[in-house]
């Protein structure tokens, strides 16, 4: 049998062990940096698989598969995710990602001794919001990768796109008690935070386009009749890069400080979560994933989204390696991301569909990278030519 169909069958005949550990996934949702049971349950899996494992790789609930063929040839880093949501567990569909990931590794482990080269499924958790793969990017781990992919589900086929680059601020107001009915004697941290929220809100209309503001009050006070001595704000400040995201996060930084004055009110700022950078596109990779995709009869693929959307700690590793994370369909327009809807579309019918799709694409793709040496280095020129123009957004 050719290497495709290897491929392309093991996935098929495996799909019942797949969906059970999605299943699973599904059932038991842990949130991001919490997600033990869950890296115990694919480590487990790809160590009967034939895998080398290390579990707590980098970060606590981050793991690393291994396959190496000991010959030389190219590294390809699968990566899984699968930190759930508080309420919704997992509605942003990681542990179908994760299905998809160990899917894909055990796929390629099949036919990667015939190119020769390393294969690594890598455990990248907490993608919501403390940024495994930022962790892991700045520990080296994909600078000796060759290429590194995933596919996240969602409502629509396609090829990935751009994300924000995502600054998250908090900002701590300090004043002084008094009793409300003498007010002259306190400063308001309350009212400085408010002040602030409203002349933040007013920066939104002198930004460049695809800039996002948005911000909540999280301390206020704790009694009407207490002049608040403490607030706070948190905020994420989203641009197309991060130096841009960096240049409004100053704006609003010199409003508070002016603020901050006029209310004879000190304040503090504080980076409260991970920094997620912008994803750099490799067309070259999304290229042959819509090739691939086409061959296994997906529709209605999307081309690469230029217009970004949210923000995704693939940015960091987009800055190290050539990167991809394309998308498949396991749902209709009408559910949006980060829902309960979204959270049973992983464990239907349509979401196995998926789940066989992308991981087939994703081997199919990295097959063609290890069968063409060629395209392979046109894949990695494209990368040292853009992440050239967009490294200093790093930081
Ligand atoms: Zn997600």
């Amino acid at each position: 049998m050719k290497a495709k169909e290897i491929m392309i069958q093991k996935i098929e005949s495996n799909i019942e062990t797949y969906m059970e550990l999605v299943q699973t996934m599904y059932n038991n949702p842990e949130i991001g940096n919490e997600e033990f049971e869950t890296m115990k349950l694919l480590v487990d899996y790809l160590d009967k698989v034939g895998f080398k494992t290390t579990s707590g790789y980098v970060v606590p609930t981050g793991f690393l598969g291994e396959y190496d063929t000991g010959k030389e040839g190219p590294t390809i880093a699968v990566m899984c995710e699968y930190d759930a949501l508080p309420e919704v567990g997992h509605g942003c569909g990681h542990n179908l990602i994760a299905g998809i990931g160990v899917a894909t590794g055990e796929a390629v482990k099949e036919i990667i001794d015939q190119f020769g080269g390393k294969l690594l499924v890598v455990g990248t958790p907490a993608e919501e919001n403390f940024g495994g793969k930022v962790s892991m990017s700045e520990a080296g781990v994909f600078d000796e990768v060759d290429v590194a992919l995933m596919v996240h589900p969602g409502s629509k086929n396609g090829v990935g796109g751009r994300s924000t680059a995502l600054n998250p601020i908090k900002f701590e107001f300090f004043g002084t008690n008094a009793h409300a009915c003498k007010p002259q004697q306190g400063a308001s941290a309350l009212d400085a935070a408010v002040m602030s929220y409203l002349q933040i809100n007013l920066l939104r209309q002198f930004v460049n386009q695809n800039t996002f503001i948005h911000g909540v009050i999280k301390d206020g006070g704790e009694a009407a009749n207490v002049i608040p001595a403490y607030a706070s704000l948190e905020y994420y400040f989203r641009a197309p890069t991060m130096s841009y995201a960096k240049e409004v996060t100053e704006k609003a930084i010199q409003a508070v400080d002016a603020i901050c004055k006029a209310n004879n009110v000190t304040y503090k700022t504080s980076t409260y979560e991970c920094p997620y950078e912008d994803t750099v596109i490799n067309y070259k990779l999304a290229d042959i994933l819509t090739e691939k995709y086409t061959e296994l009869g997906v529709e209605n693929i999307y081309p690469v989204e230029e217009i970004a959307g949210g923000s995704t700690d693939v940015g960091a590793v987009s800055y190290r390696c050539p990167t991809i994370q394309g998308n498949i369909k396991i749902c209709g327009e009408e559910v949006s991301g980060h829902t309960v809807e979204m959270a049973q579309a992983t464990i239907s019918k349509d979401g196995e569909k998926g789940l066989i799709k992308a991981s087939q694409g994703l081997a199919l793709t990295i097959l063609e990278l290890l069968e063409n040496p060629a395209l392979l280095a046109e894949v990695k020129q494209e990368f040292k030519e853009t992440v050239g123009k967009n490294y200093d957004n790093f930081t």
